[in-house]
C-alpha cells in the first residue's frame, strides 16, 4: 500500500497551507520554506510517489501540473520575466516528500546550477 505523505493531509485541509490555486487534478500551495521571493508547489491530487514513476498512464496528469504553473505564471504576472520548474527525485535529488511536486521558484533572476 502507498504510505500517505504530509500533501495528503494539505490535500484533505487536515493541516494548513496557502493555497493559491486547484482544479479537479491539482492543487498549488506556498512552499513553508521558501527559497525565492516566490516559491509554490503544484502537486497532484493522486499520489505518484516519485518522477520515476511516471509513465504514458499518469504522463497526461504529469502535464497538468506544467499546465497549472504556466497559468498561475501568468495570473501572479511573472510568466514574461520568467521562472524555474524543478522536480527533486529521491535521496541524490533531495528530494523529502515522496508525491511528486513541480517548485515553481521565481521573482528573481535564479542562479544557475544549482549546487
Ligand atoms: O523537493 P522536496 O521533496 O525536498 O520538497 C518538499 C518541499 O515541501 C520543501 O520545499 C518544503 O519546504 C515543502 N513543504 C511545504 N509544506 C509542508 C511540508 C513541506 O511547503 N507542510
Amino acid at each position: 500500500m502507498t504510505e500517505a505523505t504530509i500533501f495528503d493531509k494539505i490535500i484533505n485541509r487536515e493541516i494548513p497551507a496557502t493555497v493559491i490555486y486547484e482544479d479537479d487534478d491539482v492543487l498549488a500551495f506556498n512552499d513553508i520554506n521558501p527559497q525565492a521571493p516566490i516559491h509554490f508547489l503544484v502537486i497532484p491530487k493522486v499520489q505518484i510517489r516519485t518522477a520515476n514513476d511516471i509513465n504514458n498512464d499518469n504522463a497526461e496528469l504529469v502535464g497538468k501540473l506544467y499546465v497549472a504553473a504556466a497559468k498561475i505564471a501568468d495570473e501572479m504576472g511573472f510568466a514574461d520575466n520568467g521562472f524555474r520548474c524543478v522536480m527533486n527525485c529521491n535521496p541524490d535529488g533531495g528530494q523529502t516528500v515522496y508525491h511528486i511536486h513541480l517548485h515553481v521558484l521565481a521573482g528573481k533572476a535564479l542562479g544557475w546550477p544549482p549546487y
